[in-house]
């Protein structure tokens, strides 16, 4: 692995790479940023890039320090993990016994503690000792979706990397030229994937996700029927599916979107669900050019009041019933 891996995240790298050349590396790092967007690997370059023996502006890849950190192997690199569903007291008091050894053979001794975020405040504090007092050899790199998850007193003193969400034409470029991901799915995982890449790849492996588009996909389906009874039916859907319900209301919100653009533009080259062309081609002739940003409008709106926390269930039915009836 290397700096070249850690894709869109040009910024820190480049800030990292300065620290080193600087020799201004800092105690205590929190890398934050979305789950899947390269922060672990980010830490692991890093710290492979600190060690590398004949590190000059970039890792050699074939010094004895690249090859240990390569096999998972290197005595001065170590990864703490939650135990369970947290990381406890007892697991920093035993990193902490760990740091008073000095490097075994390199100048520092680097720990990056992964959902960091997961501490237990006892845990927190104890680390907080030893943020205030490090070892001149101690990097520790903690991993977290928020730097506010920490305790202000932690945060202080950690230079704080924020990984970032790259763009989605960048992410169907690559899941085609490196995953070699054929261009039509590209198209749907990197609609999905928020502009992360280990999202984008967690959804291409994921069954329920495939399956989850194609019922919803259905549900579309049958609501534009035009049997009103139905609307009853297919609440059970979204009463079933509530812990995903946002994901959900995304599939229908790019299905008629994408409906829409052919409706404007009558091309194909910006659908998302491109692999679904003639059914939406379909449900563009069933629904009729001006109806269809209503129907739009509606579904964003039952996303906010979802969010707002107004009736699950009484949200849907309205919304199915005006998508129905427009
Ligand atoms: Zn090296």
């Amino acid at each position: 692995m290397d700096f070249k891996d850690i894709i869109g995240q040009e910024k820190v790298i480049r800030y990292l790479k300065t620290s080193i050349r600087n020799k201004r590396i800092a105690h205590a790092y929190i890398f934050e940023g979305p789950k899947g967007i390269g922060k672990v690997d980010g830490a692991i370059v890093f710290a492979k890039a600190v060690q590398c023996k004949n590190y000059e502006g970039a890792i050699c890849n074939h010094c004895s320090s690249c090859l240990k950190v390569d096999t998972n192997n290197h005595p001065d690199i170590k990864i703490i993990e939650p135990e369970g569903k947290s990381i406890k007291n007892k697991q920093i008091e035993e990193f902490q016994q760990d740091l008073l050894r000095r490097p075994y053979e390199s100048n520092k001794k680097i720990y990056i503690i992964k959902d960091a975020n997961l501490m237990t405040d006892s845990a927190q504090n104890r680390l907080l000792k030893t943020l205030e007092e490090p070892p001149e050899y101690a990097i520790i790199i903690l991993i977290s979706m928020h730097a506010n998850s920490f305790l202000p007193t932690i945060k202080s003193r950690c230079q704080i990397l924020k990984f970032s969400p790259i763009g989605e034409k960048i992410i169907e470029e690559l899941l085609k030229d490196r995953y070699k991901v054929s261009s039509k799915e590209a198209k749907v995982l990197a609609a999905f994937s928020d502009g992360i890449l280990g999202k984008a790849l967690r959804l291409k492996e994921s069954e329920e996700f495939k399956n989850k588009r194609e019922e919803t996909i259905q549900v579309i389906e049958k609501l534009l029927n035009k049997d009103a009874l139905i609307v009853f039916d297919l609440v059970e859907f979204f009463q079933n599916n509530k812990e995903d319900i946002y994901e959900i209301l995304d599939f229908m919100l790019f299905w008629f979107r994408d409906v829409l653009l052919l409706s404007q533009t009558g091309e194909d080259q910006f659908l998302i669900n491109i692999d679904q062309e003639e059914t939406l081609q379909r449900h563009m002739y069933a629904i009729g050019y001006n109806k269809i940003g209503n129907i739009i409008s509606t579904i964003e709106k039952t996303k906010n009041d979802i969010k707002a926390n107004v009736n699950f269930q009484l949200a849907i039915e309205m919304m199915l019933l005006t998508i129905q009836e427009v």
